[in-house]
């Protein structure tokens, strides 16, 4: 396995989900209807295709639900799920031995990326990781979420490489592991109970281990 680029999905897989959430309670509460209001709609638009402008539609959709005018869905859309919750990240930790597991492909010549369903904004500078990467993107920004494998497949045109030179991680196992799997990439699925998962090339539950994996792979 020659890799020569390894991307990473962000929540959930460069810090872990649980401080997320158990910093998003106060929030959820303040939120509770708009937040299922805006998790049907993620679910609603990775279904739908073509996708002219990814922030409209999402905005028509979440207007629908919540009975109110499209510029008042964009307008809480971008207060509360973009600004609001991303100041819920402030401060927090990545996930042990992350740092190491990025050095350690940057020194064998691996460009690295970040790509997030969400937009990117603050947070790896916040998680104190924003000096690493050598491309950031969010699947908002290029109209499909994941699985869709557009944002998978940009991300290989960008850097100009084969899909099996690349390598892929995230946490959840639809979205990220069968989405990359899908457009040839190689996969490593971060979970601590990972079950049945045919999709991943490798399941770890801790970045050490991910890293064993890599140096023992022959190139
Ligand atoms: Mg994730």
């Amino acid at each position: 396995m020659k890799l020569k680029l390894v991307a990473f999905d962000v929540d959930g897989t460069l810090y872990p989900n649980w401080v997320m959430y158990l910093r998003s309670i106060p929030f959820g509460i303040a939120n509770f209807r708009k937040l299922l209001a805006f998790a049907r709609v993620r679910k609603r638009i990775r279904t739908i295709k073509p996708v002219h402008d990814f922030y409209r539609l999402q905005a028509e959709l979440f207007a629908s639900l919540m009975n109110m005018t499209i510029p008042q869905a964009r307008e809480q859309i971008d207060r509360v799920f973009y600004s609001q919750w991303e100041e819920v990240l402030l401060d927090i930790k990545p996930y042990p031995h992350l740092r190491e597991v990025l050095m350690h492909f940057k020194s064998k010549g691996c460009k690295l990326a970040v790509l997030s369903d969400f937009p990117i904004g603050n947070k790896l500078r916040y998680l104190g990781l924003d000096s690493f990467w050598d491309a950031a993107y969010s699947c908002e920004e290029i109209g499909y979420l994941k699985p869709n494998p557009e944002p998978f497949n940009l991300l290989a045109a960008h850097f100009g490489v084969q899909p099996h030179e690349v390598l892929y991680v995230g946490n959840n196992y639809r979205y990220d592991i069968v989405g990359a799997k899908r457009v040839g990439f190689h996969t490593a699925y971060l979970h601590r109970f990972p079950g049945w998962c045919p999709a991943a090339d490798f399941k770890f539950s801790e970045y050490r281990q991910l890293l064993k994996w890599v140096e023992s792979e022959k190139e």
